[in-house]
C-alpha cells in the first residue's frame, strides 16, 4: 500500500510573516482534521525554511521540503544552497526538475541526474518532476517525452536509491493555468510511468514508488484525481497558498 502524499509548493510567494501564518494554519488544521495516514509536505521559499521547520516541530504527518538545491557540496557557487545547508534546518525533501526551473533556469535532464545524486547521497528524498509541454501533447508524443526525462535523470539510480524517490507528473500546460489534466489523462500517464519503472527496476519496486499529479489541483478536483489507481497524491502550487483549500485537497487523499 502506497501512503498518499500531498505537497504544497509555495514557489516565490509569501513574506516570512505570511509564510509563518500559512504554515501554522496548515499545521493546526492537519492536527485537528487529519486522522488517517497521509503525508503532507510543505515547500516554502529558502528564507522561510528554518522558521517553518520550527513551526512543524514534531507534528505528525507533516515534513519540510526545499524547492531546489545545488548539485555541489560547497564552494564558490554564489547564490546556491547545498544539501548540507538544507539538512541543517530540518529539510527532508527536495523538489527537483520543476518545469519552471527547467524553463527559466535551463535545468537539463543531465544536471537533474547530478542533483538527484547529491540529494540521495545526503540522505534527503527527491520529489522529481516530469511532464510535457502543450506542443508535445498536441502531437501525442507525451509518453516518449516523459520516458526520456525518466531515462536521462533517473535510470542510473540503484534500486535502493530509487526507493527514496517520489515522482511528480506535471503536464506543463496544466501548471498555474486552471486547466487540469482529466482524471483519465493523469491515470494514463501515471500507468505509463509505472510501466517504465517496472521495465527498469521490476514490478515490485514500481508498485512501491509514489507518483503524484500536479497541475491546477483544486479542492473540487483533488478527490477524483487521487482516486485513480496510479495517482498517489498531488504536488500543489497556487492552491497550497490558501490553508483551507490546501487542507481540503489533503482531505481528497483520504
Ligand atoms: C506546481 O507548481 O507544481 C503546480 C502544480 O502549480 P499549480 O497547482 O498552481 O498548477
Amino acid at each position: 500500500m502506497r501512503t498518499k502524499l500531498v505537497a504544497g509548493n509555495w514557489k516565490m510567494n509569501t513574506t516570512p510573516e505570511e509564510g509563518q501564518k500559512l504554515a501554522s494554519e496548515v499545521v493546526n488544521m492537519v492536527k485537528d482534521e487529519l486522522n488517517r495516514e497521509v503525508q503532507v509536505v510543505l515547500a516554502p521559499p529558502f528564507t522561510h525554511l528554518h522558521q517553518v521547520s520550527r513551526l512543524i516541530g514534531d507534528a505528525k504527518h507533516i515534513t519540510l521540503a526545499a524547492q531546489n538545491v545545488s548539485e555541489h557540496e560547497k564552494g564558490a557557487y554564489t547564490g546556491e544552497i547545498s544539501v548540507g545547508m538544507l539538512k541543517a534546518v530540518g529539510v527532508k525533501w527536495v523538489i527537483l526538475g520543476h518545469s519552471e526551473r527547467r524553463e527559466y533556469f535551463k535545468e537539463s535532464n543531465q544536471q537533474l541526474a547530478k542533483k538527484l545524486d547529491a540529494v540521495l547521497a545526503g540522505g534527503l528524498q527527491p520529489i522529481f518532476c516530469c511532464g510535457e509541454p502543450l506542443e508535445v501533447r498536441e502531437k501525442e508524443d507525451q509518453n516518449g517525452y516523459v520516458q526520456r526525462q525518466l531515462e536521462e535523470s533517473l535510470f542510473h539510480l540503484s534500486e535502493e536509491q530509487m526507493r527514496k524517490v517520489v515522482i511528480a507528473y506535471e503536464p506543463i500546460w496544466a501548471i498555474g493555468t486552471g486547466k487540469t489534466a482529466s482524471d483519465e489523462q493523469a491515470q494514463e500517464m501515471h500507468a505509463h510511468i509505472r510501466q517504465q519503472l517496472a521495465g527498469k527496476w521490476g514490478q515490485n519496486l514500481a508498485n512501491e514508488i509514489r507518483i503524484l499529479y500536479g497541475g491546477s489541483v483544486k479542492p473540487d478536483n483533488a478527490k477524483n484525481l487521487f482516486a485513480k489507481p496510479d495517482v498517489d497524491g498531488g504536488l500543489v502550487g497556487g492552491a497550497s497558498l490558501k490553508s483551507r483549500d490546501f487542507m481540503d485537497i489533503i482531505k481528497g487523499a483520504i
